[in-house]
């Protein structure tokens, strides 16, 4: 860790739990290269705090944070101003403290894109993608995707209300129509989708570790190399779903190049440096 001085400035990340996040990990050794005497703290606010939690980032002058569940919706309240990824995507997960004005900003879907631009060299306006998911992460990667190009979208969820839901925010928000297929592998509509995407996305929970995936919604043979399987989950770095995936030949990655990314772009809206980006990535262990 840096040396903390009397000219520290301090950052952090929200959280609850918070204890396996990496960011802070990620985050001061991205200091430690770029010489910038700057702190990284995991905060774990009482789950129903986020007013004082908020009061505190002011108070304290705490440059920026990083937002993770159970706060990135509930913050928005206490935000004096949002950025357009912030307004979409209905989540915040980066906090920028200019003079105590706070900006609410969203790097999620931003990094998933620039992961699987940059790391992956997969154009989202290849062709359809189908998302399973109809939470937070789901509708940050749905925006995203639609504002990088992506012209045909499905989503799926086991909440089907969640997910007409989401598409029904994300029409009001974007324009756009997502279909929404019952959380069924036979479905035909669903079967026929899922061998033309080109991008699936699991934005579920379903695949962490301890946490089984019965039921998972996924036809029996995806169509192989042309296709690119995207799991938001890193830890296990390889889901079931990523190894039924491998199987059938489809290029897969996990969540972690998303997280890298996501992080980069915090680092550089609270410090308006570039971020050292594979210093950040040895970080991670990616
Ligand atoms: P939310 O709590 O907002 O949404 C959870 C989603 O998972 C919902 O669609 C929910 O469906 C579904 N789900 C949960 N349990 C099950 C189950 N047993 N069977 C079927 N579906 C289930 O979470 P987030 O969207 O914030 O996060 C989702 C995943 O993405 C997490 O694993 C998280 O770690 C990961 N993530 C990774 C990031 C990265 O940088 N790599 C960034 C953000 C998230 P339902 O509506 O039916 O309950």
């Amino acid at each position: 860790m840096t040396d903390i001085n009397g000219k520290t400035t301090v950052c952090g990340i929200i959280g609850n739990p918070v204890e396996h996040s990496l960011s802070p990990v990620m985050h001061n050794a991205a200091f430690r290269q770029t010489g910038l005497n700057w702190v990284y703290v995991p905060f774990r606010p009482a789950i129903g705090a986020v007013e004082t939690t908020v009061a505190g980032i002011r108070g304290l002058g705490i440059a920026g944070v990083n937002v993770t569940v159970p706060f990135k919706e509930v913050v928005i309240p206490f935000m004096d101003d949002l950025t357009d990824e912030a307004v979409c995507c209905g989540a915040v997960n980066t906090i920028i403290n200019r003079g105590g004005k706070l900006t609410g900003h969203n790097t999620d879907g931003s990094g998933f894109i620039r992961d699987l631009r940059e790391e992956y060299g997969f154009d989202p306006s290849r062709g359809p993608a189908l998302v399973w998911g109809a939470g937070g992460s789901a509708r940050a990667v749905v925006v995203s995707l639609l504002r990088a190009g992506c012209n045909e979208l499905a989503l799926v969820n086991r909440g089907r209300e969640r997910a007409l839901d989401l598409a029904r925010a994300v029409y009001q928000t974007t324009g756009a129509t997502v279909r929404v297929f019952p959380w069924v592998a036979q479905d035909d509509g669903l079967v026929d989708f899922t061998r033309r995407a080109k991008l699936l996305v699991n934005c579920t929970s379903v695949g962490l570790s301890g946490q089984a995936g019965e039921g998972f919604p996924l036809p029996d043979e995806l169509s192989g190399p042309s296709q690119m399987v995207y799991d938001l989950i890193y830890n296990p770095p390889r889901t079931p779903l990523l190894t039924r995936a491998e199987k059938s030949g489809a290029v897969i990655a996990n969540g972690l190049g998303m997280l890298l990314h996501q992080g980069a772009l915090s680092f550089e809206a609270w410090t308006g440096r570039r971020a050292p980006l594979e210093t950040m990535r040895r970080a991670l262990g990616k």
